[in-house]
């Protein structure tokens, strides 16, 4: 592809034009300086992941959990391995449901942990229940063809 990609900056959210070429040399972000395609996991509110979502053109895997939930901050360390993997490839993002009301119930979050992917804006995937890293890379390799 030689169009510029549409990548988020996980720090900031703000938008960079970045070629798909170069998305394996870890470019930073215009920006905030930090790096785009490191591996970190962006958090997310209402606003934001609405945003996030629209505007990326990596599939952006959405982890919905809350402070109180134990198997949420199980799964946490596995998400956090996962993205640094697919890193490049997939934008990882975690809402708060307890802060992000608004997004928990426009996508009918029930149980959490429940990832979602997007592609365009739009969910093409969902998996409730934690998974290990390598669980996350099984069913994402399933998603992402
Ligand atoms: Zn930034």
């Amino acid at each position: 592809m030689s169009e510029p990609l549409h990548v988020l900056c996980p720090h900031c959210h703000k938008t960079n034009r970045v070629p798909a070429a170069r998305l394996p040399e870890g470019p930073r972000c215009g920006a905030c300086k930090k790096g785009l395609v490191d591996g970190d996991v962006a958090e997310l509110g209402d606003t934001a992941l609405e945003h996030f979502t629209a505007k990326s053109d990596l599939p952006v895997l959405v982890d919905f959990w809350a402070t109180w939930c134990g198997p949420c901050k199980a799964m946490a360390p596995e998400f956090r391995k996962a993205a640094v993997q697919w890193r490049g490839k997939v934008a990882f993002a975690k809402v708060n449901t307890e802060q992000a009301q608004q997004s928990s119930a426009r996508f009918g979050i029930r149980s959490i942990p429940t990832l979602i992917l997007f592609r365009g804006g739009r969910e093409v995937g969902r998996q409730s229940g934690a998974m290990s890293a390598a669980q996350l890379n099984t069913w994402l390799q399933q998603q992402v063809q």
